[in-house]
């Protein structure tokens, strides 16, 4: 008889300083598939759930698609759509006939209204519809803030081990291949988790680059043929609940102690070199001045003003407009694109139409608590509702819709892209959808951590990182945490 494994993946990053709660509605956005369509939706997608099910598929296991819901990045999950959303999915579960083994693939980072850690909540509930001895393996982002609750109920968890994430599928795949391994008997794998009180900003967390890169290679350095999985997950650090931290988990044959052993080696390690995960932040005019100097100086490839502070991926509304109004009180004189959400704004872009002269007030619209509106006057370039087709390496090939669209040339070089939806600017698809040649600017704008990396690759020749409060910055000591438990570095030096 063949073996018998469930799939179940409910996946969206929190961030409690977003400016509004997440909901039902935003997964419905995204898709909420139950049962069969679960995998015939997911199938051949760089996803936790389809690199599970074609790796069980390949060991001819019978394969049993649960769930799969996916969210943008955004605010606390409201309960009634945290239960909404699971209700179908443990009905599912308890009428199901003898199963092998689950495979939950879960962000770690999802918190509602009564869980600040809901993805361990899920596990708990379905540890107790399933009863003890069916095993668990649980797969999370590397962004997830894992606690040892979650061990508990889970036997297995292992994380992403890229940043920017390109390895998704093959995480679901090796989750299942783990799971496998334990149902075919011998030494049992398990996981162990060691936490420290670290936060460190997105923008440091780049695996293949120093510091996390030696991190990386001391974990690679303790894999073996007991020793089977190491799972950096350095959190994403917007989320104010009283667990908070770096985790590091280790999977394998051995007891838990030398597993536990392990972790906490690797986890001495970052401590030690804490400092070094440290963002070197930029004043926008100083970035604006620093790249007039560079084009006089000439050079051909373009500067990346970055706006990590107010990234959709993590959960920001793309709509502070600081930069915009720098670039206008200063008048570039250089090529810049810059983009910015603001629903009124393209309301007032298609009332004149393409070729029309327009004065608006941009930002501010969705999160005004760290920018005003500024006033912009330019005339109307281009206007449009196409989505953008993104071509980096993080989404290649996915669609991703920024509702209605205009450019408005403001003179001086400054081009400035205003959407009803935030823009993936970590992709350069986002300016060339709207018919900016990224080819002929000397700066653009991007709101991101570090997708971009992925996307732009050469493209760029400096990344200024922007010195801009927002609800994803990088200057985590200027963060108002109530809730995390300290001290916390870099809180509490
Ligand atoms: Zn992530």
């Amino acid at each position: 008889m063949s073996i018998k494994i469930a799939v179940l993946s409910l996946i969206q990053e929190t961030n409690t300083f977003s400016a509004k709660n997440a909901s039902y509605e935003d997964f419905k956005m995204q898709g909420i598939w139950y049962g069969q369509e679960a995998d015939i939706k997911s199938k051949g997608s760089n996803t936790e759930i389809a690199g599970a099910i074609s790796y069980l598929r390949s060991q001819s296991c019978e394969v049993i698609p649960i769930m799969r819901a996916w969210g943008m990045s955004g605010g606390v999950l409201g309960d009634d759509d945290f239960r909404a959303l699971l209700q179908p999915a443990f009905e599912m579960l308890v009428s199901l006939p003898a199963l092998d083994g689950v495979i939950l693939n879960l962000h770690g980072a999802l918190i509602t209204q009564t869980h600040d850690y809901a993805d361990a909540e899920i596990v708990a509930r379905v540890r107790a519809l399933i009863g003890e001895e069916i095993p668990i393996a649980v797969t999370h982002d590397l962004h997830a803030n894992v606690t040892s609750e979650i061990l508990e109920h889970a036997d297995i968890l292992i994380g992403y081990q890229t940043y920017p994430h390109i390895d998704q599928a093959d995480t679901g795949a090796k989750a299942a291949k783990l799971l496998l391994d334990l149902l075919a008997g011998g030494a049992p794998i398990q996981s162990a988790i060691s936490k420290i009180p670290l936060l460190i900003p997105a923008e440091v967390q780049i695996i293949k680059s120093e510091p996390m890169l030696q991190v990386r290679n001391l974990a690679d350095s303790y894999l073996s043929d007991r020793v089977l999985d190491i799972s950096l997950f350095p959190v994403q650090p917007w989320i104010d609940v009283p667990k908070l931290g770096f985790a590091v988990t280790v999977t394998g044959t051995l007891a838990k102690p030398e597993l536990l052993k392990i972790a906490t080696e690797i986890s001495d390690k970052i401590w030690e070199i804490k400092e070094q995960f440290e963002v070197d932040l930029v004043k926008p005019i100083e970035a604006i001045e620093k790249i007039r100097r560079g084009n006089q100086l000439g050079r051909s490839k373009f500067s990346i003003l970055l706006q990590s502070s107010d990234a959709p991926p993590g959960g920001a509304a793309g709509d502070n407009a600081v930069l915009i109004g720098e670039l206008i009180k200063a008048g570039p004189d250089f090529n810049v694109y810059t983009n910015v959400v603001d629903v009124n704004a393209v309301a007032d872009a298609n009332d004149v139409g393409v070729g029309g002269e327009v004065n608006l007030s941009i930002g501010a619209s969705l999160d005004p608590r760290w920018s005003s509106q500024v006033l912009i006057s330019g005339k109307v370039l281009n206007l449009g509702t196409t989505p953008i087709l993104l071509k980096g390496i993080v989404m290649n090939g996915q669609e991703v819709s920024i509702g209605n669209w205009a450019t408005i040339d403001c003179g001086r070089g400054l081009i400035i892209l205003v959407s009803t939806e935030p823009t993936p600017s970590f992709d350069p698809a986002t300016y060339e959808s709207v018919g900016l040649a990224v080819g002929k600017a000397d700066a653009v704008h991007v709101r991101s951590c570090a997708l971009f990396r992925a996307g732009y690759v050469d493209l760029f020749d400096e990344v200024l990182i922007l010195d801009i409060p927002g609800p994803t910055s990088p200057a985590l000591a200027k963060i108002d945490y109530r809730r995390a438990q300290r001290p916390l570095f870099p809180l509490d030096r």
